[in-house]
């Protein structure tokens, strides 16, 4: 949170100007600056699941979640990613809102039947697509250990998406609600990546720990938790990765 209150202030300091002194200056984009072949992404965490990236003057929000923002505050979307169908990924108070005419979006088989009035790209786990650019792979999420009381994982593979961003060489993945799951190793080395904790839904700190292990991103950004001990996590993770 310290990181980004400069990025805040600076916000709102463009703000002032834009609407006080008549010579509009854009208000730089929220969250933490990364240089990429592809120009600047700025990665803001919204809250819980939710995910929003600005490029080149465009954004991407991943699961918006009213809970966590109120999102006609926030720019709408060019490009929304949906993970999976659970009501904390898939909120219609607030996609409707960060929804425009020109937005695309792609989530799963099962949420896109659930979105009303719009017509999501579906992607399956293993699919890759394109867009403005930006390379797109959908990867499986979900749970190897963690059931709910009728027996049934809370996340059944092959029902949600992760997503991985290539901005040239520069990948940023989103991993939805998942555990630890092998796969993780064939896309190690991301230079960005929110990894979900919490239980009984994800991941136990443990298993996050051995998750960032496998994947091992150069950003690390826990997110989806009601608590995180990040000290302990930092030391469980290891300095060649810097936990945000
Ligand atoms: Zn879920
Ligand atoms: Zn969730």
């Amino acid at each position: 949170m310290k990181k980004w209150a400069p990025l805040l202030m600076m916000c709102a300091a463009c703000a002032c100007t834009a609407t006080g002194g008549g010579e509009s200056q854009p208000a730089a984009p929220l969250g933490d600056k990364y240089a990429t072949p592809m120009g600047e992404v700025f990665v803001y965490p919204v809250g819980h699941g939710s995910v929003m990236l600005s490029w080149n003057g465009k954004t991407i929000q991943v699961d918006p979640y009213s809970k966590v923002a109120d999102y006609s505050q926030l720019p709408q979307a060019d490009l929304l990613l949906i993970t999976h169908d659970h009501y904390d990924h898939l909120d219609p108070a607030a996609w409707k809102k960060t929804v425009k005419p020109t937005t695309h979006i792609i989530t799963t088989a099962k949420v896109a039947p659930q979105m009303d009035g719009v017509t999501p790209q579906v992607m399956q786990n293993g699919e890759k697509t394109a867009w403005e650019g930006i390379q797109i792979d959908a990867v499986p999420a979900y749970n190897i250990v963690h059931k709910g009381p009728d027996g049934n994982f809370f996340h059944p593979k092959g029902e949600g998406n992760g997503y991985i961003l290539h901005f040239g060489k520069f990948r940023i993945y989103i991993a939805g609600d998942t555990e630890n799951i092998l796969e993780m190793q064939n896309w190690a080395g991301p230079d960005v990546a929110f990894l979900p904790k919490n239980l009984p839904y994800t991941m136990t700190d443990e298993m996050f720990a051995d998750a960032a292990l496998r994947l091992k991103p150069k950003h690390l950004y826990p997110y989806h938790y009601f608590e995180a001990d990040k000290p302990a996590l930092q030391k469980a993770v290891g300095k060649d990765i810097q936990l945000h």
